[in-house]
């Protein structure tokens, strides 16, 4: 079965800082992803932290919560035919060293952390990470 979804998509500041902004995108396009809105911004750590709370647990919290809000990021909202699991794959595994070849994190990413990109990981989590970014 498949369906038309839409995903949250965050071209982190590692990337943003390198100009890989068009050419993350272009992947998204030649995929079949529409992206439906985009815009670069820089959010506070406070802000990073309510994104990423579902990790408030993790040891890495606190660098992920530091990270995201160092720099301006891109956030996009993606739309396509199963667009959650898509852009995960496109995307490829949280380490780049994992990461299949060709995915974005492969290509792209310089570490665990820096790792380029971020996309939701489930219908629910888009739309609540949508809301997020988009609908203040
Ligand atoms: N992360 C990290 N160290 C780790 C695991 C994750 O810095 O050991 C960061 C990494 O940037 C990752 C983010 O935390 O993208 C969220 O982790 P998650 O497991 O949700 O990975 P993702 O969904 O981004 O692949
Ligand atoms: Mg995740």
């Amino acid at each position: 079965m498949s369906s038309t979804e839409q995903t949250l998509s965050i071209i982190k500041p590692d990337a943003v800082e390198r100009n890989l902004v068009e050419k993350i995108k272009e992947i998204f396009k030649k995929n079949n992803l529409v992206i439906k809105d985009s815009k670069k911004i820089q959010i506070s750590k406070e802000e990073a932290a309510d994104f990423y709370k579902v990790h408030q647990s993790k040891p890495f919290y606190d660098q992920l919560c530091t990270y995201l809000s160092s720099g301006p990021i891109v956030v996009m909202i993606l739309q396509g035919e199963n667009a959650v699991i898509l852009n995960r794959e496109l995307m490829g595994a949280t380490n780049p060293k994992e990461a299949k070849e060709n995915t974005i994190r492969k290509l792209y990413g310089i570490s665990i952390d820096k790792n380029s990109v971020h996309g939701s990981d489930s219908n629910s989590n888009a739309k609540k990470e949508i809301d997020f970014f988009f609908k203040h």
